[in-house]
């Protein structure tokens, strides 16, 4: 990536408001049609719908994601549906996603649940929660178990429907300007860390500095802050990282597989044809599985680079460290579980189909991986 490039997109990102992530225009667009038929029933009226995004401008994949999307709907509707797709700013601020699709300022949005913590609680689990579950188990949760039933339940009170559309996959550990040998060092350790991640760093020892995207890399470059999680190889390498710390540690225990979410305003979406209405949902489940195979197909990439081109020194997280971390988060997850009666439930259910999927995986996929790709 050029000099010129590079400082596009750390433009880009600082447009956004929020640690992760870039919006892509999508179709035609204007003011929403609302259909005068029956709800359920097919016409030919069109619907012009607009998405609000928590990504900034242009944000790699998942920005990406949110285009695929629109044109996706606009396709499979035969053009009666067509969705303009808006960053972080371009229509509301990027953290007024959930409010703009709740008061029908716009029709769809995209996010992470965990964003609107402060909404409810409960909202944290159904990203991710620090050593929580990875991509596979979470879509088995969601689909399979009770995780998207409990999820419509909460965001119905706020008049939304939520729907998996996307997921970051396992993010890594960070960029570190010091080693991590025992817990003593992150004693005053300065690190950008978001969310129950943050809290967790904070009971370490260490000191969570909250800087918005497009000042992270300045900040750790200038010392502000000794270390700096991100998301994963390909956006790190984006950055430009490797250029400015000394270490590249995994794995990313804060953040195991990150689902994002498209919201619906639940009235307008009930006011869709029936063909509409499944259109947007298999729109959104094919985003949900395009973006987490563009995760794993551009991070396997860019991690070879990163070590091969910019010999860049991988480090693990010393094991007793990791467990001391989870130690931590079960503490601070507890927590919030014991701060909201629905938090608690979801947390009741997500630990329980965690624990039967864990077995299940250190059964089969844990073997395999140790005996036979360990190399
Ligand atoms: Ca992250």
């Amino acid at each position: 990536m050029s000099k010129l490039k590079r400082k596009n997109f750390i433009k880009g990102i600082a447009a956004g408001t929020i640690a992760l992530p870039f919006v892509i225009r999508g179709l035609g667009g204007g003011q929403s049609a609302q259909s005068q038929s029956a709800p359920g029933v097919i016409t030919n009226k069109k619907h012009a719908w607009r998405m609000v995004t928590t990504w900034p401008p242009n944000f790699p994949v998942v920005g990406e994601g949110c285009a695929l999307f629109a044109k996706w709907v606009n396709e499979m509707s035969g053009g009666r549906m067509e969705i303009k797709v808006y960053g972080g700013g371009e229509l509301v601020p990027a953290l007024e996603t959930f409010d703009a699709v709740r008061n029908g300022a716009a029709e769809l949005g995209s996010g992470a649940s965990y964003y609107w913590l402060g909404k409810a609680p409960a909202a944290a689990f159904f990203t991710t929660i620090p050593f929580g579950m990875n991509a596979q188990q979470a879509n088995a949760w969601m689909m399979g178990g009770d995780g998207l039933k409990l999820w419509e339940e909460l965001y119905s009170d706020f008049g939304l429907i939520p729907i998996p559309g996307g997921n970051t996959g396992f993010q890594m550990g960070g960029w570190f300007n010091k080693e991590i040998n025992s817990m003593a060092d992150f004693d005053g350790l300065k690190m950008r860390m978001p969310g129950l991640g943050a809290k967790v760093l904070q009971k370490a020892g260490g000191t969570p500095v909250l800087l918005a995207g497009g000042e992270i890399f300045t900040g750790l470059e200038r010392g502000v802050i000794d270390a700096t999680e991100w998301i994963g190889p390909y956006h790190d390498y984006l950055i430009g990282f490797h250029q400015i710390a000394k270490y590249y540690y995994s794995p990313g225990w804060h953040e195991t597989g990150s689902v994002l979410e498209v919201i619906v305003n639940k009235d307008k979406f009930e006011a869709l044809p029936i063909d509409l209405q499944q259109i947007v949902r298999t729109a959104s489940y094919r985003v949900n599985h395009w973006m987490l195979s563009e995760f794993e197909v551009k991070n396997a990439i860019y991690l070879e680079k990163l070590i091969k081109e910019e010999n860049v020194d991988l480090r693990k997280y010393p094991k007793d460290v990791l467990a001391q971390l989870k130690i931590y988060t079960e503490e601070v997850v507890q927590e919030l579980a014991e701060s909201d009666p629905f938090a608690k439930k979801v947390y009741e259910n997500y630990r329980q189909f965690m624990k039967r999927a864990s077995i299940w995986a250190n059964s089969s996929e844990k073997i395999f991986y140790e005996e036979l790709m360990s190399s």
